[in-house]
């Protein structure tokens, strides 16, 4: 493999109580996060909830109403962006037109005035380390996507700053290649042992990528954890369902008055209780029963919703996974299980978690 670039064993940051306003919109309420040493943390949520805000108070090229911005121990709430020691890579990827990827990638170190022996070395470090060696001459436009993609991130790494932001890098990218270059920065990020903050509002990216995600909305915090806590342990109904896919069941039991009870699609399991053809045997009060209502055929495995019986009809829906040769079809009658310890219960009015 090429050589790795000596620099980058990434920084701590922390955001404590940071608030933005645009008028008497919120755009950030409270925001408080911290991102260890050498991690990768990822910024999610729907469009609008706060993700750019944060990164760009980060970064310095916004700045915060109130609260701080700590980078490595020091508070840099007031320090202009040039003197943040960080690193960005934006949507666009901003790349100049007009000059060589080689130049594109240069471009910071040129501006700081590093001698070019510096720079060369550099380069070559990067351009190898990305598989960029063969394209130094050419212009953005004669690059693909990904090829451009990575020259944005080039220009990052060559940089060899300890914290790197990334402002929805993939967005431009087709499935595959988004599907290709998320395990490539993931990979680049935890060989270089840097601290990166990562924007995505995509919970697949998100979820392959990150040490920890942060879930905001509305301009805060939704809850902050690790990807697999996220997913098996949603503090509210927002990350129950922004979280998963299909997403998440959730249905309001009759006697259970104010309560949402919830369950993923894999660990629900429908067992036929009948020919839907012949009369239907009495169905026994307690385990939960219902009808087949439609079933989406995907290969390895099917979706299954289920009307269950007793319930009112909008809280009642129930999806289930199963394997893609399950016998499941709209009109069976069937009884519904979910596996031990996987229910999650909400309260219905403040969506918080019970149990
Ligand atoms: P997206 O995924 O769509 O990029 P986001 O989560 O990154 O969304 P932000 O760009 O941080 O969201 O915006 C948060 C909120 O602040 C939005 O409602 C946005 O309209 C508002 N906002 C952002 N910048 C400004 C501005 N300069 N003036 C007024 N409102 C703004």
């Amino acid at each position: 493999p090429p050589p790795i670039p000596d620099p980058a064993v990434g920084v701590g940051l922390s955001l404590h109580h940071v608030s933005r306003r645009w008028g008497d919109f919120n755009a950030l309420d409270d925001v408080s996060l911290e991102a260890r040493p050498g991690e990768l943390l990822v910024l999610l949520g729907p469009s609008g909830c706060g993700k750019s805000t944060t990164l760009r108070i980060i970064a310095g090229l916004d700045t915060a109403d109130a609260g701080r911005v700590v980078i490595a121990g020091r508070d840099v709430t007031r320090v202009p962006a040039g003197n943040r020691d960080l690193a960005m890579v934006f949507q666009s990827y901003a790349l100049f037109p007009h000059l060589s990827v080689a130049r594109n990638i240069l471009f910071g170190l040129e501006v700081r005035g590093l001698p070019v022996a510096e720079r060369q070395q550099r380069l070559a470090e990067v351009a190898g380390l990305l598989g960029l060696g063969g394209l130094l001459d050419r212009r953005p436009a004669q690059l693909s996507g990904g090829q451009q993609q990575r020259v944005a991130l080039g220009r990052a790494l060559v940089a060899r700053a300890p914290l790197c932001l990334m402002d929805e890098p993939l967005s431009n990218l087709d499935a595959r290649l988004r599907a290709e270059m998320r395990r490539e920065i993931r990979a680049l990020q935890q060989r270089l042992g840097l601290t990166m903050i990562y924007v995505t509002h995509d919970q697949a990216e998100a979820m392959s990528m990150a040490d920890q995600v942060v879930l905001m909305n509305g301009g805060r915090v939704e809850q902050a954890a690790a990807p697999d806590r996220l997913y098996e342990r949603p503090e509210t109904v927002f990350a129950a369902r922004f979280i998963g896919q299909p997403p998440i069941s959730l249905v309001r039991p009759p006697r259970m008055t104010g309560r949402l009870a919830g369950a993923r699609a894999e660990d629900i399991t429908l067992t036929p209780l009948a020919d839907p053809m012949r009369p239907r045997p009495p169905r026994p009060a307690h385990p939960l029963t219902g009808m087949v209502v439609d079933r989406e055929y995907l290969g390895a495995d099917c979706l299954v919703g289920v009307q269950l019986d007793g319930f009112a009809p909008a809280d009642g829906r129930l999806t289930a996974r199963l394997p893609g040769h399950h016998p499941a079809s709209p009109g069976m009658v069937v009884s519904v299980s979910i596996a031990h310890g996987r229910l999650h219960v909400f309260d219905a009015a403040t969506g918080r978690r019970v149990a």
